[in-house]
């Protein structure tokens, strides 16, 4: 951090506080150069939205659970791991961009399938079937049938 006095950036901590709700600290310092004392303030910056599962609560992103959901749904499917990878990639690229400070689950899955879509419908209906949580059979059909029509 640069002196506001004396613009030197070399300085030391004299003083750390952290705010009530613990989401901030303030840093009180002494400019190594001039001797000046300025306050720095330092807070968290969530990396990534949080997301909005189906009951309402969020959490944040989780690669991992992603990750597993896809391995689970491409079992036994020719799918390489590459492509799996590749997938989870994009969906992570996909939030960074969209800027949002929450994304709905639903969203989240919509966009993997339309990955999923082009890779292996087998795969597709499996983890359509566990993100989208189709009403009955009959929605589970109409899902599939059109992607029968697209593929053919
Ligand atoms: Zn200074």
């Amino acid at each position: 951090m640069k002196c506001p006095f004396c613009f030197n950036d070399d300085d030391k901590v004299v003083d750390s506080r952290i705010s009530k709700d613990g989401r901030s600290t303030k840093r009180k310092r002494q400019c190594n150069s001039c001797g000046k004392k300025f306050t720095t303030l330092e807070t968290i910056i969530l990396s990534s939205p949080l997301i909005i599962k189906k009951d309402g609560r969020r959490e944040s992103f989780d690669r991992q659970k992603l990750l597993s959901g896809l391995i689970k749904a491409c079992e036994k499917r020719p799918v390489p791991y590459r492509n799996i990878e590749e997938i989870v990639q994009s969906v992570e690229k996909w939030i960074e961009e969209t800027n949002l400070k929450e994304i709905k689950s639903e969203d989240v899955g919509k966009h993997v399938l339309g990955k999923l879509k082009n890779t292996d419908a087998i795969s597709y209906v499996r983890f359509a079937s566990v993100y989208l949580s189709f009403k009955d059979i009959n929605e589970l059909y109409e899902n599939v049938s059109e992607l029968i029509k697209k593929q053919s």
